[in-house]
């Protein structure tokens, strides 16, 4: 039988550029899903945001917030800056895309060990910023 299963998570940023790990979340979701094997869609529907898997590791993630901030340009004179003060976030998250996907076999979300999944904020510090978990798939 097929099913289709969702929560929202919530989050709050509290820099500018920041990365959230939220793989713990997406699994127990996945978890409560009760699908067995199918697809997890993890969505954030915001302009500014982006969504990526890769590794904890603290050199790393300073790294990779140090390289969205210099290829987006978050000093550039963008003209999305006369109307609002964060093209360089709109810019981030259209490349960077906002969702990812990932197989869900046997009950379990599949991803590399070192592929954990962040919340990419570009326009922060935000109370709230939302992030859609969609699971697909067969219960049998
Ligand atoms: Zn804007």
């Amino acid at each position: 039988m097929f099913k289709v299963y969702h929560e929202v998570l919530t989050l709050s940023t509290v820099r500018q550029f920041q990365l959230i790990d939220i793989t713990k979340d997406v699994e127990k979701i996945v978890e409560r899903s009760g699908i067995k094997d199918g697809i997890c869609v993890v969505f954030a529907p915001h302009a500014t945001g982006a969504i990526i898997a890769n590794e904890n590791e603290a050199g790393l993630l300073d790294d990779i917030t140090t390289f969205v901030r210099e290829f987006t340009e978050s000093d550039r004179e963008w003209k999305h800056n006369r109307i609002d003060d964060n093209a360089h976030a709109h810019i981030g998250s259209a490349v960077i895309s906002s969702e990812r996907v990932f197989p869900v076999i046997g009950w379990r979300l599949v991803r590399g060990t070192w592929q954990n999944i962040f919340f990419v904020e570009m326009d922060g510090p935000r109370p709230y910023r939302n992030v859609v978990v969609m699971v697909l798939g067969s219960i049998s």
